[in-house]
C-alpha cells in the first residue's frame, strides 16, 4: 500500500530562488516535449514516447548547459507527466493536454530517496541531523510534525501559495481484514448538503468554510475595481492569495476528517464515478463543484478506505438521482427538485437520499460481480 505523508519544509531565500529555477525549468521542457508530442502527431502520425523525449534531453543538454544545473531526477520525471496527461485524455478522464502556466506548475517528482544499495546519496536524502539534503540546496529545514512510517519511495517538492512542502510517498503494509458487506454505506455528494448517506444521516458544509469563502468573494470583488499595475492592486492580490490558501486548507482539512471518520464507521463505501469534465459543462454549477473538491474527497475516500482494510467501489453515475430506490421506476427530476416522489410505489425521499440508496445498491451489485 502506497501513502503520502506530507511536511512542511522552510527553505531559505537562497534555496527558494534554486527550487524556483527549477520549477521553471522543468515547466519549459514539460512545454516542449508536449508541443514536440504534437507535433509529430501531427506530422507523421509518430507516437512520440518517455524514451524518445528522454533521448533529446541528452541531445539539449549538451546545446544548453544550464539543464545539467536540475537533478535529473525530477527533469526525466516530468516526461513522465506528459505521457500521464496523455494517457489521462485517452481515457477521457481529462481534457486534452495542454501547455502549463508559470501557476499551473508547482511541483518537482524525485522517484528515488535516501541511499542506494551501494552507500551512495540519491539527489535528496535526509542530512546527519534530520534535514532535507541535496547537494545543490544545501540543507532545507522540515518541520517532521509526524514520524514518518514504511518504505520511501518517492519524494515532492511543492510550492502551494507562500509554502513549501515535501511530501513522501511510503509503502506500508495493508491492514488485512475480510470485508464486511453488511456494513456499508452509499454516499451522494452534493451542492446543499456535502454527503448525503444511504443511512439517511447528512454532512452539512461547515459553517466557518462558508463564511471564509464569502470573505473571499469580497476580496475578489474588491480586487476588480482597484487598477491593474497599481501598489494597491498587488496589495489586494496578496490578500485574495492569503484568503485563498486559508479556504482551500481548511476545506481540506474538512475533506480529511470526513473521510476518515467514514472510512473508520465503514467497510465498504459506494460514490459515484463522476466525470468532473461533463459536469462542469454546465456553468452554473461550476464554480461550486471545482470548489466542493469531490474528486479530492474521492482520492482521500480511497486511500483512508484501504487502510482500515476496507473497501470503495465506484458506480455509474447514470440515473441515480432519477431511479426510485424502492421499486426502481424512473422519475425524471430537474436539478431544482429536492424531493424523490414516486407515483408507482409511493416512495417519499429527499432527492439526494434516494441517490444514495441507489448509489449503494449499485455498488453492492458491482462487488457481487467483480469478487
Ligand atoms: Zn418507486
Amino acid at each position: 500500500m502506497l501513502l503520502n505523508q506530507k511536511y512542511e519544509i522552510f527553505p531559505t531565500y537562497g534555496q527558494k530562488e534554486i527550487v524556483e529555477r527549477w520549477l521553471h525549468y522543468c515547466r519549459q521542457l514539460y512545454n516542449s516535449a508536449l508541443l514536440d508530442k504534437q507535433r509529430k502527431y501531427k506530422q507523421n502520425k509518430e507516437n512520440y514516447n518517455r524514451f524518445d523525449m528522454q533521448k533529446q534531453l541528452t541531445i539539449d543538454k549538451e546545446a544548453y548547459p544550464f539543464l545539467k544545473g536540475i537533478p535529473s531526477q525530477p527533469l526525466q520525471e516530468v516526461f513522465l507527466r506528459v505521457t500521464k496527461a496523455f494517457d489521462n485524455f485517452f481515457r477521457k478522464d481529462a481534457s486534452y493536454p495542454k501547455l502549463k502556466k508559470h501557476k499551473d506548475y508547482n511541483s518537482l517528482t524525485f522517484p528515488q530517496f535516501g541511499i542506494n544499495k551501494k552507500g551512495h546519496k540519491y539527489a535528496m536524502s535526509f542530512s546527519a541531523n534530520g534535514k532535507l539534503f541535496n547537494t545543490m540546496l544545501g540543507e532545507v529545514d522540515i518541520l517532521l510534525h509526524r514520524p514518518l512510517e514504511g518504505k520511501i519511495k518517492q519524494l515532492i517538492i511543492k510550492r502551494q501559495g507562500q509554502r513549501w512542502y515535501a511530501i513522501f510517498c511510503v509503502e506500508r503494509q495493508a491492514v488485512s481484514s475480510s470485508i464486511d458487506l453488511n456494513n456499508a454505506v452509499g454516499i451522494d455528494v452534493g451542492l446543499h448538503q456535502y454527503a448525503v448517506l444511504s443511512n439517511g444521516k447528512a454532512y452539512e458544509n461547515p459553517g466557518f468554510l462558508r463564511k471564509q469563502e464569502k470573505q473571499l468573494m469580497k476580496a475578489q470583488r474588491t480586487l476588480s475595481k482597484k487598477k491593474k499595475g497599481s501598489a494597491n492592486y498587488a496589495k489586494q492580490a496578496q490578500l485574495v492569495r492569503q484568503h485563498h490558501e486559508k479556504v482551500t486548507n481548511q476545506r481540506r482539512d474538512f475533506l480529511h476528517k470526513l473521510s476518515f471518520n467514514l472510512s473508520k464507521d465503514y467497510s465498504v463505501i459506494a460514490v459515484e464515478n463522476l466525470n468532473i469534465r461533463n459536469m462542469v459543462k454546465n456553468r452554473r454549477l461550476s464554480k461550486s463543484i471545482s470548489d466542493a473538491g469531490w474528486g479530492l474527497f474521492r482520492n482521500m475516500l480511497a486511500y483512508k478506505c484501504e487502510k482500515q482494510g476496507g473497501v470503495l467501489v465506484k458506480v455509474e453515475p447514470k440515473y441515480t438521482t432519477q431511479d426510485c430506490s424502492s421499486c426502481g421506476e424512473r422519475v425524471k427530476k430537474s436539478l431544482s427538485i429536492r424531493t424523490h416522489i414516486c407515483m408507482k410505489c409511493g416512495t417519499i425521499l429527499d432527492r439526494d437520499h434516494n441517490a444514495s440508496l441507489n448509489i449503494l445498491k449499485k455498488g453492492l451489485k458491482q462487488l457481487a460481480t467483480t469478487e
